[in-house]
């Protein structure tokens, strides 16, 4: 047995109370996530709310640790009415909630270090301005800017079409979009720094970059932007090397408020390259200069870049773009129509959304070139058309039917919305319809069973394999179901052959 030492009884009172202490703030917040988990989507929950930390409960303040800046920002601005009523419900009218921010974006030595913020639920934030999305009240001030240095007018090499009244919102690009601008509200002054935007080809990294320094220039004239594609930004500074004017280009990089790096994965495995841009970032990022990056893959992905590049990438904030979905490709072409003047029934702009899926340079590229190829031949412009530019636009690949689509055709159909068929109801016909969406999904997509169910009314991979053996057994049974089996194949069909 071993011997253990007793605490004498006054640090033992002192060990008991720190200890209830503890119960007490753990166990309130334990309440609250339970609030949060049932008034937020898992997702949510876990990227916004599992990361907190209690740390203390005084006087009926709880003070909660929150990893960054961001995430601060991102709570009082989207779930400040929740926070304030779980709070109150936990502590009481007088309850209060404190936050203290881990911050690492201090420079290259600073040590994470807490700062302090009151919960704005006790001041209430109201009528936050609709156009300004992050609360960025709290950030430090800048003690480096210098009033009235006045700088080399340079071209910013901005595209002004590419604003943010041009660019779409939707679930896609929210967070990438509202963190961008702020960027163009405060530019240095937020946690985004660097702001790093990443997602595929076509998605929009390009226009939002853009649109960031655009808004800047328009709200704040006098600051110097400047957006280069990184490869320009490469053979720049090659040619810097051959004609002996190295320091020339580092002085002119330093100079900038802001700086926006467009297609970083180019710059992977160029050693020098990075180099130079690393004394470039850490010049600018200490002189709370603002940089903005894009790359079509998230940075761990980042193979061939310099980790010390890569760790300072993570002082800001990383924002990804993802596929657009069906109603923001709509709003996207019918913003282009309107920008273009141009007019197009609604089921050639439908059957153009619902075909291209994954890039909206593809997306704006198809409905381009039917307009032009109508007016080039003086011929009206007809589905049948479209069908036919969109092949060539989806080319190489047979052209891929997405469960979407399937629903589409089938509700057209049978006359039905396709909320119903997206719904629980047990109708005989919507039933049916459902079926059918779900066979013609198995047959013709490459989606599993239980993700045709999710899309499917929220039904189970077991729900979608019954589906298609009942479809299977009545097309030999029922002469009118097989009718409709094989029009709705038809239906199908010629979007595929074009
Ligand atoms: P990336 O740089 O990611 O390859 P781009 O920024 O070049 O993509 O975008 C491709 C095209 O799609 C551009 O014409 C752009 O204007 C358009 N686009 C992308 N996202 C949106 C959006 N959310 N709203 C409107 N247009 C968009
Ligand atoms: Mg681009």
């Amino acid at each position: 047995m071993k011997a253990k030492t007793k605490p004498t009884s006054a640090r033992k009172t002192k060990a008991k109370e720190a200890k209830m202490q503890k119960k007490n703030y753990e166990k309130v917040w334990e309440n609250c996530l339970k609030v949060f988990r049932d008034n937020v989507s898992p997702q949510n929950f876990k990227t916004w709310f599992e990361p907190i930390k209690p740390i203390k409960l005084e006087n009926n303040v709880l003070t909660i640790e929150v990893p960054s800046q961001f995430v601060y920002e991102w709570l009082e601005e989207h779930y400040i009415a929740l926070l304030r009523k779980t709070i109150k419900s936990q502590l009481g009218r007088d309850g209060k909630l404190e936050y203290s921010i881990l911050m690492d974006s201090v420079g290259a030595q600073g040590k994470p270090y807490t700062i302090k913020l009151p919960g704005k639920t006790v001041n209430k934030l109201k009528n936050a301005p609709v156009m300004a999305p992050l609360n960025l009240n709290a950030t430090i001030k800048n003690p480096f800017v210098i009033p009235g240095l006045k700088k080399i007018d340079i071209d910013s090499q901005l595209n002004p079409s590419y604003t943010f009244e041009n660019f779409i919102e939707g679930d896609c690009n929210r967070l990438a979009r509202s963190a961008g601008y702020a960027v163009s509200q405060k530019p240095g002054g937020t946690s985004f720094n660097p702001l790093l935007v990443y997602g595929g080809v076509g998605l929009g990294k390009t226009h939002l970059a853009h649109a960031i320094g655009v808004e800047i220039k328009d709200k704040i004239p006098q600051k110097t932007v400047l957006y280069v594609p990184s490869d320009r930004f490469m053979n720049q500074f090659v040619d810097s090397v051959k004609s002996n004017s190295q320091n020339d280009f580092v002085h002119f990089y330093q100079m900038l408020d802001v700086l926006i790096i467009d297609d970083i994965q180019f710059l992977a495995g160029k050693e020098r390259t990075q180099d130079v841009f690393f004394h470039i970032f850490n010049h600018l990022h200490q002189n709370n200069k603002q940089i903005i990056l894009t790359s079509d893959k998230a940075p761990v992905d980042l193979q061939g870049m310099e980790h010390r590049l890569l760790s300072r990438f993570k002082w800001g904030l990383s924002a990804d773009l993802q596929n657009p979905d069906l109603e923001t490709r709509i709003a996207i072409l019918k913003k282009k129509m309107y920008m273009e003047g141009i007019e197009l029934p609604t089921d050639i702009v439908d059957y153009i959304a619902y075909s291209i899926t994954n890039n909206i340079r593809e997306l704006e590229g198809a409905l381009i070139s039917i307009v032009a190829q109508a007016s080039l031949n003086n011929k009206p412009i007809t589905l049948e058309l479209a069908k036919q530019m969109i092949d060539k636009f989806v080319k190489n690949t047979v052209h891929e039917i997405s469960i979407d689509y399937i629903q589409k055709v089938v509700c057209d159909y049978f006359e039905l919305p396709l909320e119903l068929l997206k719904s629980k109801t047990r109708k005989r016909e919507v039933v049916q319809a459902r079926q059918l969406a779900m066979y013609f999904s198995k047959n013709l997509t490459k989606s599993s069973l239980s993700n045709i169910g999710i899309h499917c009314g929220g039904k189970d991979h077991a729900t979608v394999l019954h589906a298609c053996r009942t479809v299977g057994n009545l097309m030999e049974t029922d002469k009118k179901f097989k009718s409709y089996v094989t029009d709705i194949q038809k239906r199908i069909n010629i979007s595929r052959e074009g």
